[in-house]
């Protein structure tokens, strides 16, 4: 299903979710990036070296869950927006996602954007708790949302010019 549609398989995602007792402790990087290219910047430029490719540059990263801070950098950094930070550590029913996004207009912090499943599927709208722009070095916008826990395995974009207040 992965080569024919580019969306992972739930047994694809399984081999790549951080575990739940490291969801719960934090932000943290889920890298879902199933195609052997040769490709790393996700792994450069991790500042903890939490990100291995190995000595075949073809082959997919893996995270050291312990290692890694939730940073953002590789997410910033990754050509295939493969990256996606996750936070359930808040304590509450909700869940912070932060992925990456390359289309304009952006949303801004405190409205509600419509937010879609790997497969373009709408899951509702969700808050945008917080944009951080791209800059010249980095054209990459990642947009934070909360989400309902449930889903913070199942939002990885947001529609674009699909925002409202409230
Ligand atoms: S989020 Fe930061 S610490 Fe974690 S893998 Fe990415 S760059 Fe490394
Ligand atoms: S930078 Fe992105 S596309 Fe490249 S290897 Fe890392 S996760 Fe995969």
């Amino acid at each position: 299903m992965l080569i024919s549609t580019g969306i992972p398989t739930k047994e694809d995602l399984g081999r790549v979710m951080p575990p739940v007792q490291r969801l719960a402790k934090g932000p943290v990087a889920m890298a879902e990036c199933f195609q052997k290219i040769p490709c790393n910047p996700c792994a450069a430029s991790c500042p903890v070296n939490a990100i291995h490719i190995g000595e075949d540059i073809n082959e997919c990263p893996t995270i050291d869950f312990d290692l890694c801070t939730g940073c953002g950098t590789c997410l910033t950094k990754c050509p295939g927006l493969a990256i996606f930070i996750i936070d359930e550590s808040r304590g509450d029913t909700t869940a912070l996602v932060r992925l990456p996004f390359e289309y304009l207009p952006l949303p801004e912090a405190g409205q509600y954007a419509m937010c879609l499943d790997r497969a373009g599927k709408e899951l509702g709208w969700f808050k945008v708790a917080r944009v951080i722009r791209g800059n010249s070095r980095n054209l990459t916008h990642t947009i934070c949302v909360e989400v309902p826990r449930e889903l913070s395995m199942e939002v990885r974009n947001i529609r674009e010019g699909s925002y409202r207040n409230g």
